[in-house]
């Protein structure tokens, strides 16, 4: 008889499905009656787009973003219509059959895309598609000229049905830049030019501005996943995942000696160590050389030098050996220590840890019947 994927994993990664599914209908009653949408973009966070979606489904959303047409594409097969799929990126010129064939979306983001779908939408006798209006951020969307031009003939029907009209805030984490005020003004105004279309702003951060930001549907992602929509207040948020890291190996080592590449770290006294099979590779950042911790029943280990790219070594002296040995486990994520917890050490954003959690970890996916 072989071993089970969980004993040989080099770590478990524990995802709550009931918790981001919980998440959402707390924005759900937050922003209501504005309606509430899911983004599932870089495979929801890292987390597995596949299990995620199919639970805020069930919760009841009912549009998902993701950021490219293959996203989609791959997305379709868990979601039936009528949910709709929604791709940030929009269509990329010669690609806009895969588009219809699988019911995606496209959020249109320049002139040229524009022409081009029209022609796809005229061929199928009408397609649908959002539109991306940039506020000030420089980045995807029309500009406000591009806008003025074309904002006259979106009131009229025509081959695109037009169904939101988006914009994304730059600044929402921060809620007294006065960004979030001048772009919340310049998309009210295109609101206002163009009629009746739903219309969305709001980003998980941007839902904590306020009512003023929620307009027709909010597009939260990060939230879902229990990244801190408020950085620097209370995390309101479910906290998501947990990660464990697999003891490798448990060494004594003597004062003076050196840890790791570059020995860059020197034990200013005897103590023992646990080497862990979690490194860079597996999204456990280099920038979290000498910074990070793991937890051994609650109780923190300190990371002792630099990271490999399969191996992180930590301070285990003062555990019960009883509770560290090889096979066991070192606790990197938990409700205390979050992903920004780990993003503040690692000197970035939760996002990035959720993003970059690799493909080697055991998986657990917990549902309501099922809870940690
Ligand atoms: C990624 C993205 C979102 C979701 O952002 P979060 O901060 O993760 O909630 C919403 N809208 C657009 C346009 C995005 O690119």
């Amino acid at each position: 008889m072989g071993s089970e994927p969980a004993e040989r994993a080099c770590g478990i990664l524990d995802v709550d499905l009931a918790g981001i599914a919980a998440n959402w209908r707390s924005l759900v009653r937050r922003v209501e009656p504005a309606g509430c949408a899911a983004v599932v973009k870089a495979d929801a966070y890292g987390l597995g787009a596949h299990r995620v979606s199919a639970a805020l489904a069930q919760a009841g959303c009912r549009l998902f973003f993701v950021a490219t047409a293959d996203e989609g594409i791959a997305l379709r097969g868990v979601l039936a219509e009528p949910i709709e799929i929604a791709v940030f990126n929009g269509v990329l010129r010669g690609s806009a059959d895969e588009f219809v064939k699988y019911r995606l979306i496209p959020v249109l983001n320049d002139p040229g895309q524009i022409v081009d779908w029209r022609d796809a939408a005229v061929r199928n006798g009408g397609l649908p598609a959002m539109l991306h209006l940039d506020t000030g951020m420089a980045r995807l969307g029309l500009t406000a000229r591009e806008f003025d031009r074309i904002s006259e003939r979106l009131k009229v029907p025509g081959a695109i049905g037009w169904r939101a009209l988006i914009s994304h805030l730059a600044c929402a984490d921060e809620p007294a830049h006065p960004l979030n005020e001048t772009q919340r003004a310049r998309f009210a105004s295109a609101r206002a030019a163009i009629g009746a279309m739903p219309c969305s702003l709001a980003a998980s951060s941007g839902i904590f501005l306020g009512r003023g930001f929620y307009f027709d549907f909010v597009r939260p992602g990060a939230a879902l996943y229990g990244v801190n929509p408020q950085p620097g207040a209370p995390n309101p948020m479910r906290r998501i995942v947990r990660l464990k890291g697999r003891i490798l190996q448990i060494r004594e080592v003597d004062r003076g000696e050196s840890v790791g590449y570059g020995a860059t770290h020197t034990m200013v006294r005897a103590g023992r160590l646990a080497t862990v099979a979690v490194g860079y590779a597996d999204g456990w950042l280099r920038s979290l050389s000498h910074r990070g911790s793991g937890r051994i029943g609650g109780k923190r280990v300190p990371l002792l030098g630099r990271i490999s790219m399969d191996l992180a070594v930590f301070d285990v002296s003062e555990i019960d050996p009883a509770r560290a040995c090889p096979g066991g486990f070192i606790d990197l994520l938990d409700e205390d220590y979050d992903v920004d917890a780990a993003a503040a050490d690692a000197d970035t954003i939760g996002y990035e840890i959720l993003t970059g959690l690799g493909r080697r970890y055991h998986r657990i996916y917990r549902d309501a019947a099922d809870q940690w």
